[in-house]
């Protein structure tokens, strides 16, 4: 009888350790909500009008109306 009691006893104390386990391996919620901690860094994409290359538009250079990624694109023809 005693055998029985210390297996359940066994299987008791292993399953709160993975339980204890398996809470501390979950993130916890944090309590600010997700904008409030990382604000947004969105930024607009351009597109050069000579290559194709995608970029962000504060760095277009920009001419005739068209984004272009560098300086020296600028001069070459758009397709
Ligand atoms: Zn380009």
């Amino acid at each position: 009888m005693t055998r029985i009691l210390f297996w359940i006893a066994l299987i008791v104390l292993i399953v709160m350790a993975v339980r204890a386990k398996l809470r501390a391996m979950t993130p916890k919620e944090p309590d600010a909500p997700r904008a409030e901690r990382e604000p947004a860094q969105v930024e607009s994409m351009t597109r050069c009008a000579h290559c194709g290359v995608h970029f962000p538009a504060s760095e277009a250079v920009r001419a005739d109306g068209l984004d272009y990624c560098s300086p020296a694109h600028v001069r070459l023809p758009a397709q």
